[in-house]
């Protein structure tokens, strides 16, 4: 396998071509960015963990038949991936209110969902990816009927599996953001899971003492993002330098908020 050119370069990720036209090469960056691009940093080891704690979930996801794009890991920086046509939307699954929730709607912060809820945000970050309905979906044209029930469906499922691993390690899902992408699988269209699930993309609590272990940390200036980033690793089982991982200890904020909460 031969690594060809940047084909595209986001905020936390890059893509590479491959010399086979059907699979790509997506490295992880050190690069944390907050509130669309205001707020930047560069957390040594981010993307080594993201690389393997994605590896990880989306290899469980692929067992239980979720279909996705990821072919295997290359190093610890970077993985295969099939390429796919993203679809421009933001898939947003929710457990527990927070986040942007809380602020558009009023709704108090750590409000348990009685089922979970799906939104869609249009993957424009000049827009600041904003939400939207089904109705725009297809007014615009953005997926077709048939895909968003597909990819519901999967939202749920995957919801379903996910809350299911981090309850065991003792972890609340509060919620996460994932993407799909359409594909061509012997010569028929199909929408699978793509870009990334990891504590940069999912809010992971601590089931008992509520702290956070994801990238709010770094949004709101909780400090010791990595030591949350561990320790979702340890506890997934995949962190195997044990002997460098002490127990965490969070310390307190130095900076307090912002004014967004993304
Ligand atoms: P919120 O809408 O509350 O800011 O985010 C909801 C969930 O989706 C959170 O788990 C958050 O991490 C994830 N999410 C939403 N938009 C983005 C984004 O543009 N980038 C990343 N990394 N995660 C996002």
């Amino acid at each position: 396998m031969k690594k060809g050119k940047k084909l595209y370069e986001g905020k936390a990720k890059i893509i590479f071509a491959t010399n086979q036209k059907d699979l790509v090469i997506q490295h992880f960056k050190d690069d944390a960015t907050a509130f669309n691009n205001q707020k930047k940093s560069n957390i040594e080891g981010k993307g080594v963990l993201n690389n393997r704690i994605s590896e990880h979930i989306l290899t469980n996801l692929s067992d239980v038949g979720v279909k996705n794009h990821f072919v295997k890991r290359l190093n610890m920086r970077e993985q295969l991936i099939k390429f796919v046509e993203i679809i421009p939307i933001e898939f947003i699954v929710r457990n527990i209110a927070t986040g942007s929730l809380t602020k558009r709607l009023g709704i108090e912060d750590g409000t348990v969902l009685e089922n979970p809820l799906i939104e869609y945000c249009l993957k424009n970050d000049d827009l600041g990816d904003p939400l939207i309905s089904k109705e725009h979906i297809f007014a615009f044209d953005w997926a077709t009927t048939k895909e968003i029930e597909k990819i519901n469906k999967s939202l749920y499922r995957i919801n379903d599996f996910m809350s299911g691993m981090f309850r065991g390690v003792g972890i609340k899902l509060v919620d996460f953001k994932v993407e799909f992408g359409r594909i061509k699988i012997n010569g028929k269209n199909e929408i699978i899971l793509a870009d990334e699930i990891s504590p940069d993309t999912c809010r992971l609590w601590d089931n008992k003492t509520e702290k956070k272990l994801d990238k709010d940390r770094f949004r709101n200036n909780l400090g010791n993002l990595i030591q949350g980033y561990k320790e979702v690793a340890r506890r997934l089982g995949i962190l195997h330098e044990q002997s460098n991982i002490r127990p965490i200890k969070f310390t307190k904020p130095t900076e307090v908020n912002i004014k967004k909460n993304r």
